[in-house]
């Protein structure tokens, strides 16, 4: 696998900002080389454009080390970063599932790249071959969503792996629901399969959507090709901040976690009263999709209740789909004694 083939040649040959805080490593008493305001009233400073120290603590987090791992302004800014150093605009193309998370597409509309598509079967699942055979020489990246968003269904990490030696492709496992899962992450793989890179994010289990913080697990070639891309800096001060401190809670994290996960169980059981809603799909994340009798109208008479759910209407094998996310036990009450009110106000029995 020769990861310098996959990247476009402007990026090869790329010299990089190279910043005053990344010449500098070491311990000085006067900073007198990035045009700073000297006077300190909280960030007078450039931010480390590295992340050196939440990096840290991402590493003993997930047992890894801090080498593998780059950090951006979210996930976003990775898949964007991941499209803009190995597509070419206009010839290369990615190669996604359908239905899966949308910022795949819209990253790849906005750098002109093209979308190749593998539709998933009736349950969500897919044939690894199948898709292997998609992977014509201009598709430079694949992404797997995993467990996948928006169906909440999981594919084994085994096969993802086999899949990912197969071919000559960047292939991206995005773990943003990981931690809801059974399935195990595929961060463990990327030490033995240089153009694999496992996506998470601290915006879901983590609950921290608000700082914007995503990260990717890889081999270090890819990793220093990302650094080597990215705004010099990435991740402002208060945010490399906040986010070390996210990790002193992780216990209480995994407890929400345990949490949304019974409720997950908890909802699957009590919306199956509903014979409007006619499929349920199994989730392995902390949402469930299902199928309902009319997604725009019940979407409306929600919203009218003050409660939003997401519309997934039009898409395969769910036509009629609403993704309901897991909230507070509290909140998923709410939902039901609302859902009760409406299929009686329809007029329709349940049963
Ligand atoms: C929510 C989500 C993310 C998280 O994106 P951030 O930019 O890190 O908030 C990534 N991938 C998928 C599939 C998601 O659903």
């Amino acid at each position: 696998m020769n990861i310098q083939a996959l990247l476009r040649e402007n990026i090869k040959n790329l010299l990089p900002y190279k910043s005053a805080r990344s010449e500098f490593t070491g311990h000085a008493d006067v900073f007198i080389d990035a045009n700073e305001n000297p006077y300190n009233l909280g960030y007078n400073r450039y931010p480390d454009p590295l992340q050196k120290e939440l990096k840290e603590h991402i590493a003993s987090w997930r047992g890894v080390s801090s080498n593998n791992i780059f950090v951006g302004n979210g996930s976003d800014e990775g898949i964007d970063l991941l499209m803009r150093a190995f597509c070419e605009p206009g010839k290369d193309a990615i190669l996604i599932l359908d239905p899966s998370y949308g910022m795949y597409t819209v990253s790849a509309n906005i750098n002109d790249v093209a979308i190749i598509k593998h539709q998933l079967d009736e349950e969500y699942d897919l044939d690894f071959s199948e898709i292997k055979a998609k992977v014509s020489d201009n598709v430079k990246i694949v992404f797997i969503c995993n467990p996948n968003n928006p169906t909440g269904n999981c594919y084994s990490s085994e096969a993802i792996l086999a899949f990912a030696k197969s071919v000559n492709a960047i292939v991206v496992v995005d773990e943003a629901y990981i931690d809801f899962a059974d399935e195990a992450s595929c961060i463990k793989y990327t030490d033995q399969c240089p153009n694999l890179l496992v996506m998470q994010t601290l915006s879901k289990a983590m609950g921290s959507a608000g700082l914007r913080l995503g990260m990717c697990f890889a081999n270090t070639e890819v990793i220093a090709i990302l650094n080597k891309i990215k705004p010099p800096y990435n991740i402002s001060q208060p945010v490399q901040e906040l986010a070390i401190k996210v990790f002193s809670n992780i216990a209480e994290y995994s407890q929400q976690v345990a949490k949304l996960k019974t409720e997950r169980s908890r909802m699957a059981m009590e919306l199956t009263v509903y014979k409007q809603i006619s499929k349920i799909f199994p989730s392995q994340a902390n949402f469930i999709l299902i199928e309902v009798d009319d997604a725009d109208k019940l979407y409306a008479f929600l919203q009218s209740e003050g409660i939003i759910v997401r519309n997934r209407k039009g898409q395969i094998h769910c036509k009629e789909g609403i993704r309901i996310t897991i909230g507070t036990p509290d909140e998923n009450d709410l939902l039901l004694y609302k859902l009760n009110e409406y299929y009686h106000a329809e007029g329709i029995v349940f049963g």
